[in-house]
């Protein structure tokens, strides 16, 4: 649906490597993260394998569970009164998901309430045949019911067709909002800009004895060819990732994840096998960095288009 090519990635790469003088350990990885944030749905080549090919199901920390693929993450969060997954992946990618829940010693027919953090296509395409296999709820915040609802079509960015299998939303989401299953509690956050509903969502996880503030985010990647201020891709986008950043840093985290496993480090941070430690996600700096690179993305794109408007 879009054309940005792997050479463009590779090209940045190059160039933050040979700036960075390639820097290692943690200042390697935060680049890293930092790079795969800029590349966040980027519809076509360059990620495009990463997004097919399965990975295996890990505990993140305490009941958060990773479920997904290699690039496309999907989470799971278990309660003694069932389940809640969070995202998809690719139409093809619901029996990969369902295995990996089952190799964790979970089911997916207990799945109870589906979300999903962006309402494009490769987050979304496997929400109606999961819904429709286990009878569990959707729920989504207003602005993505709609395209849920409609399959991408009022996508104001990609829209204009059909890209995923609609799916049915049975409870709208307001930002604030705290989802209670089991003795889950599941606070909602509003990440407006990637998509008009984007959220975040975050909890506190009991583990030996103390408390860890997780956040699965939303990040406020812009896609490339959207625009901001000039003929906006929707009306307040500008605005919408402006409040997004500024709500982003100023959260307290501890450990976070993200939509796409490449933003938040995933291949540096876990590798198959790895057992299970809750400290493996911990990463309060590395979150405060890819938000602030983003913001600074933004500045750089809001600038320029000023700059073009001022010229015409
Ligand atoms: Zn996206």
């Amino acid at each position: 649906m879009m054309s940005v090519q792997g050479s463009v990635l590779s090209r940045v790469v190059r160039e933050q490597l040979v700036k960075g003088g390639y820097v290692q350990g943690k200042t390697c990885l935060r680049l890293l993260i930092i790079l795969a944030v800029f590349c966040c749905t980027m519809p076509v080549s360059a990620a495009r394998d990463d997004w097919a090919r399965p990975f295996p199901g890990h505990r993140v920390i305490g009941n958060l569970y990773a479920v997904g693929g290699y690039d496309l993450a999907v989470f799971l969060i278990t309660t003694d009164q069932g389940h809640i997954l969070i995202n998809t992946g690719l139409e093809d990618s619901v029996q990969m998901i369902r295995e990996n829940i089952r190799s964790l010693g979970y089911r997916m027919q207990d799945v109870r309430i589906l979300l999903s953090q962006q309402a494009h296509w490769d987050h979304t395409a496997g929400l109606a045949e999961i819904k429709k296999a286990t009878g569990a709820q959707m729920w989504a915040t207003q602005k993505d019911a709609r395209i849920l609802e409609d399959g991408g079509f009022s996508d104001p960015h990609f829209g204009g067709q059909v890209s995923f299998k609609p799916v049915g939303v049975d409870r709208t989401l307001t930002d604030g909002e705290v989802i209670s299953l089991g003795d889950l509690r599941l606070t909602v956050h509003e990440h407006p800009g990637h998509t008009e509903g984007s959220s975040s969502y975050s909890m506190v996880v009991h583990e030996n004895g103390k408390d860890y503030r997780v956040v699965i985010a939303n990040m406020g990647t812009i896609n490339q060819g959207k625009k901001l201020l000039q003929e906006p891709t929707y009306k307040g986008v500008a605005e919408d990732f402006a409040s997004t950043y500024r709500k982003q840093k100023a959260m307290t985290v501890d450990v976070w994840v993200a939509a796409h496993g490449s933003q938040y480090g995933l291949h540096k941070k876990w590798q198959p096998g790895q057992p299970y430690d809750p400290s493996t996600f911990i990463d309060p700096e590395g979150f405060k960095m890819a938000v602030e690179a983003l913001e600074k993305r933004y500045a750089k794109q809001i600038k320029a288009e000023r700059i073009s408007m001022e010229s015409r």
